[in-house]
């Protein structure tokens, strides 16, 4: 299947089916159902039976096959799954992998028709493994089609971006994406659509919902015996800082926003709290800290003194009051 806010670009696939690049790159915002399109492209190209506009028929061998993940004609490139001991980690494509995606390429087909690889997110590769993929897009073999699918497209290289054929995949307009969330059952669909940018596809968190919304009643009145418990009880939960800096960052976006008289962006439910704080604290101050976040951004996937960082960044922000009492 794809998702509703995908058929126009499905047209545009379909209505050129004859003309196939053999490298498409697909990309947009992630949390819009991406992978899902490049599976159901994946298994329309290796379809025995497809439909008028080339979808897949869901009947035959081959999509038998793919259905179960056991299509030997497909090849799908993933970092490897993060298990608690990893979540920190960035995850990378590295070039052993690639490797196998080159040695697969080479193959004949076993169904005779085309064989696909799917790279997601091709962002995730790196360096080496981006170098060595390279090198395939450059000669590509016949009969093999490499979708490779980003959040980002900048994060690739150019000359890989320059070898596949671009299509952007759209994302919900927000009302659409709320309506998908409500008839999937999703409580506070609103305030986590919000917080995710208007992307309806993000997983359930709902430990991390329940700290995120401690750290908001945190900023709301920050104090430092509670900033030091909150990041000593954010450590363990063993996520990267990555995640504290993208909830501030983004309270820091709706505090900015709040000073300029617009609606909030992320948590608008906190939109009576923002009003009433930023009317106390000096604009540059809070673009001094968004630059700091911005400036850590490199650094939050790091493992060692999460706690150290977590509490650092809360007394900067609790900062932004003293420097207003100072003045
Ligand atoms: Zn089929």
């Amino acid at each position: 299947m794809i998702y509703p806010w995908q058929s126009a670009a499905w047209q545009q696939i379909s209505s050129h089916w004859q003309q196939q690049a053999h490298a498409w790159l697909l990309h947009g915002r992630q949390g819009t159902g991406k992978l899902v399109f490049a599976q159901y492209l994946a298994q329309a190209m290796l379809c025995e039976q497809p439909q008028a506009n080339h979808q897949p028929c869901g009947q035959c061998a081959s999509c038998h096959l793919f259905a179960q993940k056991n299509h030997p004609d497909y090849c799908e490139l993933q970092p490897e799954t993060a298990d608690d001991t990893s979540a920190r980690k960035l995850l990378q494509i590295k070039v052993d992998a690639v490797r196998t995606v080159l040695d697969f390429a080479h193959l004949s087909s076993h169904r005779g028709g085309r064989r696909v690889v799917l790279i997601y997110p091709a962002e995730s590769m790196n360096l080496q493994a981006a170098n060595a993929l390279l090198k395939i897009l450059e000669e590509p073999p016949p009969q093999v089609t490499f979708l490779l699918v980003s959040h980002n497209k900048d994060k690739l290289l150019p000359t890989i971006k320059s070898r596949c054929r671009a299509l952007v995949l759209p994302a919900p307009a927000f009302e659409e994406a709320l309506q998908f969330l409500r008839q999937n059952g999703r409580e506070n669909a609103a305030d986590l659509l919000a917080f995710h940018g208007g992307a309806p596809l993000f997983d359930e968190q709902p430990e991390q919902d329940v700290l995120r919304q401690e750290l908001l009643d945190l900023l709301v009145s920050p104090r430092l015996l509670a900033i030091l418990d909150y990041a000593g009880r954010f450590d363990k939960q063993k996520l990267p800082l990555s995640v504290l800096m993208d909830w501030l960052q983004k309270w820091l976006t709706d505090m900015s926003l709040s000073q300029q008289n617009m609606a909030a962006l992320y948590y608008p439910s906190r939109q009576n709290e923002l009003n009433n704080l930023t009317q106390r604290i000096r604009a540059s101050l809070i673009f001094d800290l968004q630059d700091k976040l911005i400036s850590l951004a490199p650094y939050g996937q790091h493992t060692l003194s999460v706690k150290m960082q977590a509490e650092s960044l809360l007394i900067d922000y609790l900062t932004l009051w003293q420097h207003k009492t100072k003045e």
